[in-house]
């Protein structure tokens, strides 16, 4: 470990009793949880598109959804500006609204239920497997309903949902399957891409996921959905600008849906397509830096650590810590703040959606009728898992913890 001995300022709130003795400051300078890997070939890329004459959904846009599809081997994909624009179209695409419900996990943003809000059906929330958190196929079985429209996994963290009983679930009532696969690029499930199992999968590339565009997403699916969700992304015209403007282009469309505007810009796109050439990179540094906290935290009975099942790839989002509040002083609330304290920022996923107010007013929920993800919520703590951290950084991260836990657990100082 470094051993600067720095004390914090004693005026510090965060750092008087039950300290036993004076934490050690480990950076000088803040590590931000999650900054955008940009380099300049991105940046290269922007400014090309900018002098190109093409600034909006155009001839970059089209070749991005392109090679997305064909790197997960996807039927088709359409670009869009948000992984919540792709959610919101699937399901206007696949005629839900009104009097229907939806199935999704109370583990998630809030953008996956408020897209079932803003179509007009009923958000229907489940709870999760206590390993993985992701949603629980059982809980799903006993949650479907003759009003059961879809169904929303999200691969939590990156790990992708148990997919055979939810697809199985869906044959069987006739259900639709939209993944929330904001986490999970690239990841797969018994050696199928995540992109290619359920009958839409919306992605993220907003500034902190695995490839970002800043903002923007994606929808892979069937040709004829995807279609019929590029109807719904750009106003409901049947034919889109770039083929209007574009050579050969015809002034005539129709608007054959009252749709939104969720196309992605070229702009966007170039930022994308020089991504996807770095991911396999970007992902290889992502496992490296996990393997290295696994080391450090798989032995400290003061932790547990992520949760990998055989039978998935992982996308490594996320590197979600939990804490075993039994052999510790404090809880997970103090625990945030000491690493903040010690210059690591760190973050929570999720708040579970059925505590945010909304849900809960609009649907009378309360905090344990989920309880595995409350409970699993109380006790969680994101570190940073981004490709730019050096090994430095990640020492950081790890003397942090460690002394946060030495500190403020009850075994005492083990190694
Ligand atoms: C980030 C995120 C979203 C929303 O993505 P946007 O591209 O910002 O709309 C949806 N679901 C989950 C699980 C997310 O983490």
């Amino acid at each position: 470990m470094v051993d600067i001995q720095t004390p914090l300022t004693s005026t510090s709130p965060l750092v008087t009793e039950p300290a036993p003795r004076a934490p050690r400051q480990y950076r000088d300078r803040f590590l931000t949880f999650s900054p955008p890997a940009i380099g300049e070939e991105e940046i290269a890329a922007v400014v090309d598109t900018l002098r190109s004459g093409w600034i909006t959904t155009g001839p970059k846009t089209r070749e991005f959804e392109r090679q997305f599809a064909a790197s997960l081997q996807a039927e088709d994909a359409l670009a869009v500006n948000s992984c919540t624009g792709a959610l919101h179209i699937a399901l206007a695409a696949l005629g839900i609204g009104p009097g229907d419900e939806v199935i999704t996990t109370t583990m998630t943003f809030c953008s996956t239920a408020h897209v079932i809000e803003h179509v007009g059906a009923t958000s229907v929330l489940v709870d999760i497997e206590p390993d993985i958190m992701t949603m629980d196929p059982a809980a799903v079985a006993a949650a479907i309903t003759p009003r059961t429209k879809a169904i929303i996994p999200v691969h939590y963290a990156g790990h992708p949902v148990d997919m055979n009983p939810i697809m199985a679930l869906a044959e069987e009532h006739g259900i639709y399957v939209i993944e929330d696969a904001a986490h999970a690029l690239p990841a797969s499930y018994e050696d199928q891409p995540i992109g290619t199992i359920g009958h839409l999968t919306a992605f993220s590339f907003y500034a902190t996921k695995n490839l970002t565009t800043a903002e923007g997403g994606m929808l892979t699916g069937s040709a004829e959905l995807v279609e019929r969700a590029r109807i719904f992304s750009l106003h409901g015209m049947s034919r889109d600008a770039w083929k209007r403007y574009g050579v050969g282009g015809s002034w005539f469309y129709e608007v054959v849906e009252a749709g939104f505007k969720y196309n992605m810009t070229d702009i966007q796109a170039a930022l994308g397509l020089v991504q996807l050439e770095k991911l396999t990179a970007m992902q290889n540094r992502r496992r490296l830096i996990m393997e290295r906290y696994n080391q450090a935290f798989g032995a400290r009975p003061e932790f547990q650590i992520p949760v990998e099942r055989p039978n998935v790839d992982h996308a490594l989002h996320l590197y979600v810590l939990r804490l075993n509040l039994d052999k510790f002083s404090v809880d997970r609330n103090r625990f945030v703040e000491e690493m903040f304290a010690r210059n690591i920022g760190v973050s929570v996923h999720f708040i579970p959606v059925h505590l945010h107010p909304y849900y809960r007013d609009k649907y009378g929920w309360q905090p344990e009728d989920f309880p595995v993800a409350y409970r699993e919520y109380q006790r969680m703590v994101s570190i940073p898992l981004h490709p730019q951290l050096t090994d430095t950084d990640v020492t950081d991260v790890i003397d942090a913890v460690l002394d946060v836990a030495d500190i403020f657990g009850l075994e005492g100082k083990s190694a």
